[in-house]
């Protein structure tokens, strides 16, 4: 294993083991790399979003400590697919989908249908990785809670 794939290795798994929303150790990890950490507004913001997460750092976090490490070593970076190791981390610390996470999708789709119909021609943006809507209040060009890109659709 490279030191380049231990680094992104060691950053995945500390983000993971951190508390819901990340916690000091996290912290500390990200300050060692210079890593921008999210506003405690935001953090609030986004753990009252439909985004929901049972543990660990915020996704957009780790991505930013892996754009650190990536720049780090620019040679082993280079072919590094961060979006799916992004949406990888996502998968481990979202809810547990099973048969009950799809009942609840059924019951989100048809709220969102009746919405849908309530606000008809709204344009709303999503994010192509994680699947996030830009939080409404705020104007930014990346996925708050992935660093996805954002994309509009009807
Ligand atoms: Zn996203």
């Amino acid at each position: 294993m490279t030191e380049f794939n231990k680094e992104i290795d060691a950053a995945f798994q500390s983000a993971w083991h951190a508390d819901k929303g990340g916690d000091a150790k996290w912290g500390a990890i990200m300050q060692q790399y210079g890593a921008e950490p999210l506003s405690d507004g935001l953090k609030k913001e986004l753990l009252n979003s439909e985004m929901k997460i049972t543990r660990g750092a915020f996704p957009i976090e780790l991505r930013r400590v892996m754009e650190k490490i990536m720049a780090k070593y620019p040679n082993d970076a280079q072919g590094f697919r961060m979006d799916e190791k992004v949406l990888e981390y996502y998968q481990k610390i979202k809810p547990f989908s099973g048969l009950g996470d799809i009942f609840a999708n059924a019951v989100t789709g048809t709220q969102k249908y009746s919405e849908g119909l309530q606000k008809e021609k709204t344009k709303t943006i999503k994010c192509k990785n994680c699947g996030a809507p830009r939080l409404e209040e705020m104007q930014y060009d990346k996925c708050m809670f992935c660093g996805g890109e954002l994309a509009e659709s009807f």
